[in-house]
C-alpha cells in the first residue's frame, strides 16, 4: 500500500558532485523539510508559497545573522515529489565552502545527514517506484552509452515491473484456483484437474521467463559493459588501435571514489556497446616510460575478459610469443587483428587462420584508421547477433540480481513440472509455485528483506 506521509525523519545532503561548479544543490526531504529551510531562509515565507515554485532569497545563520549564500529555493510539497515527501532543493552558487555551510546550517536546524541513496530509498519505501525502478535510477546515472541509457529508462518507466507483476498475478490466480479446488471439490477428479491447471500455468510462465532471460546476455553487457582486453606483443599497435577506438567517442572514465587508480574503469562506446577496457594501464604509453605488457600479465587480462582483441603485426612473421598469445586466448571470444597491413605483408595469413580455429580475422592499419569500421561491426555483431535494434522497445533484463532471481523462478517452475510428473500431491507442488511467486517478488521489491534494501541503496551516490 502506497503511503503519502511517513514516519521518517527529515534528511539532507548535497546532491551535486563534490567540488566547485556553476551551481550546487542541497536537498532536504521529510515532513519538516520546508520548516527547516524556512528557519534559514530570508525571502518569502516558504510555508506559504505554492508547490513546485522556485524562490529567490538568502540563507542566513539564524544564530549569528551571518549570510551564507544567495540562493534559489525549490519547494515541492508531498506527495508529488521524488520521495513523496516534502522536498526542498536549495540552489547554491556552487562554491565548496558556501555549500557546506548551507548544509551544516540545515543539519543543525532539524535535518539529519542522508545516507547514500536514501532519497531514492524513500521513493521506494513510500511506494512511488518499486525496487527494480530504483535500481534503474542508478543504472541511468551510470549509463555508459545511449543504448545503456535507453535500457535504464525503460526499466525506470516500469516496463520490467509490469511484466513481472503480470507473471505474479497469473501465478497467484492459479494458486487461488488450486485452493478453491482443494477446499471445495466439485468433481471427483479434482486432483487431476488441478494438476492440469498447475501444469499449464507453470509451462506458460516458464516460457515467458525463458523469453525474458534471452535478453539477459545483451542486457547485462549494456548495464555492466563488456570486459575487453587488447592483447599483443610490444609494438604491434595496441595503443594505436586503442586510440582509434577512442577517436570518435572519448573513453568514459569512471573513478571509483576512495579507491586507487588500479580500479579506474574506462569504457569505450562501440556502436552503443560499452566496452569496459581491462588493463589499459599496460597499453597506454606514459610520457617517458613505455610500459610493456608481459605474457603473464596478458594472461591475467585475458582471464577477466569477455572479449579479447588480439593484435598481430602483419608486416612481420609470426613469433613464438604470438603463438603463445593465440593459444592463451583460444577459449575466449576473440577477434584477431592483423595490423600494419599498410606495410609489405610478411605474415602468413593462412597460417594464422589455421591456428585460430576460424575465429574472425580483421585486417587493419591502425596508423591510418583502416579496419576500424570492420572491427566495430564485428564487435557489435558478436554480442548483439539477435539485433539489439529490434529489442530496444521490448523489456530487457540487465541487472545480475534480476537475472539470478529469474533463474531461480524458472527452476522453481521446473520443480513444479517435475513434481507433477512424479505424481506428487498438489499441495506440495503448490509450494514450488509459491516459491516462484516469491522470487519474482524480490525483483520488484514486493517481497524483500531489509538487509537487501540497505545493501542495494548503499551503492548509490550521496544525495540521490
Ligand atoms: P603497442 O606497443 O602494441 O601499443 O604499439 P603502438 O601502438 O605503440 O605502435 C608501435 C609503433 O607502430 C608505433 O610507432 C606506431 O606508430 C606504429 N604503428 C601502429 N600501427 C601501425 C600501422 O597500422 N602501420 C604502421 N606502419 N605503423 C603502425
Amino acid at each position: 500500500m502506497a503511503l503519502t506521509t511517513t514516519d521518517f525523519d527529515t534528511i539532507a545532503a548535497i546532491s551535486t558532485p563534490p567540488g566547485e561548479g556553476g551551481i550546487s544543490i542541497v536537498r532536504i526531504s521529510g515532513d519538516d523539510a520546508i520548516k527547516v529551510a524556512d528557519k534559514l531562509y530570508r525571502g518569502k515565507n516558504l510555508d506559504k508559497v505554492a508547490s513546485n515554485t522556485i524562490n529567490y532569497g538568502h540563507i542566513i545563520d539564524p544564530e549569528t545573522g551571518e549570510e551564507a549564500d544567495e540562493v534559489m529555493v525549490s519547494v515541492m510539497r508531498a506527495p508529488h515529489t521524488y520521495t513523496k515527501e516534502n522536498l526542498i532543493e536549495i540552489n547554491c552558487h556552487g562554491g565548496i565552502v558556501a555549500t557546506n555551510k548551507v548544509l551544516q546550517l540545515v543539519l543543525s536546524n532539524g535535518a539529519r545527514m542522508a545516507e547514500p541513496g536514501e532519497f531514492t530509498k524513500r521513493a521506494f519505501l513510500n511506494g512511488r517506484i518499486d525496487l527494480s525502478q530504483s535500481e534503474a535510477v542508478m543504472d541511468l546515472i551510470e549509463a555508459k552509452t545511449d543504448r545503456s541509457m535507453k535500457a535504464a529508462i525503460s526499466q525506470l518507466d516500469g516496463n520490467l515491473s509490469h511484466l513481472i507483476k503480470h507473471l505474479r498475478k497469473d501465478i497467484l490466480d492459479v494458486l487461488a484456483q488450486v485452493e478453491v479446488n482443494i477446499d471445495y471439490p466439485e468433481y471427483d477428479d479434482v486432483e487431476t484437474m488441478t494438476s492440469k491447471l498447475l501444469r499449464e500455468k507453470a509451462k506458460d510462465v516458464h516460457a515467458r521467463i525463458v523469453q525474458l532471460l534471452k535478453t539477459a546476455k545483451q542486457g547485462k553487457i549494456l548495464r555492466d559493459g563488456l570486459a575487453t582486453s587488447i592483447i599483443g606483443r610490444p609494438n604491434v599497435g595496441k595503443s594505436s588501435l586503442l586510440n582509434n577506438l577512442l577517436h570518435e567517442d572519448k573513453a568514459i572514465v569512471t573513478d571509483v571514489p576512495g579507491t586507487t587508480r588500479d580500479v579506474l574503469e574506462e569504457y569505450v562506446n562501440v556502436r552503443g556497446v560499452p566496452l569496459k577496457l581491462v588493463d589499459t594501464a599496460g597499453i597506454r604509453k606514459t610520457t617517458n616510460k613505455v610500459e610493456k605488457i608481459g605474457v603473464e600479465r596478458s594472461k591475467k587480462a585475458i582471464q577477466s575478459s569477455d572479449l579479447v582483441l588480439l593484435v598481430l603485426n602483419a608486416s612481420e612473421e609470426l613469433t613464438d610469443e604470438d603463438r603463445e598469445l593465440i593459444k592463451a586466448t583460444s577459449g575466449k571470444k576473440r577477434i584477431i587483428i592483423l595490423n600494419k597491413t599498410d606495410l609489405p605483408l610478411k605474415l602468413d595469413i593462412a597460417q594464422v587462420n589455421g591456428l585460430t580455429n576460424g575465429d574472425k580475422v580483421i585486417q587493419a592499419a591502425a596508423i591510418k584508421d583502416d579496419g576500424l569500421k570492420d572491427l566495430e561491426e564485428q564487435i557489435a555483431k558478436m554480442f548483439f547477433e539477435e539485433g539489439i535494434e529490434n529489442s530496444q522497445n521490448d523489456v530487457m533484463v540487465t541487472n545480475a540480481r534480476h537475472i539470478g532471481l529469474l533463474n531461480k523462478a524458472k527452476q522453481a517452475l521446473e520443480d513444479v513440472l517435475k513434481g507433477l510428473d512424479d505424481g506428487m500431491p498438489v499441495d506440495l507442488v503448490q509450494i514450488d509455485m509459491t516459491r516462484c511467486w516469491d522470487f519474482l517478488g524480490e525483483i520488484t521489491g514486493d517481497s524483500y528483506q531489509d538487509e537487501l534494501i540497505d545493501q542495494l541503496f548503499s551503492q548509490f551516490c550521496l544525495g540521490k
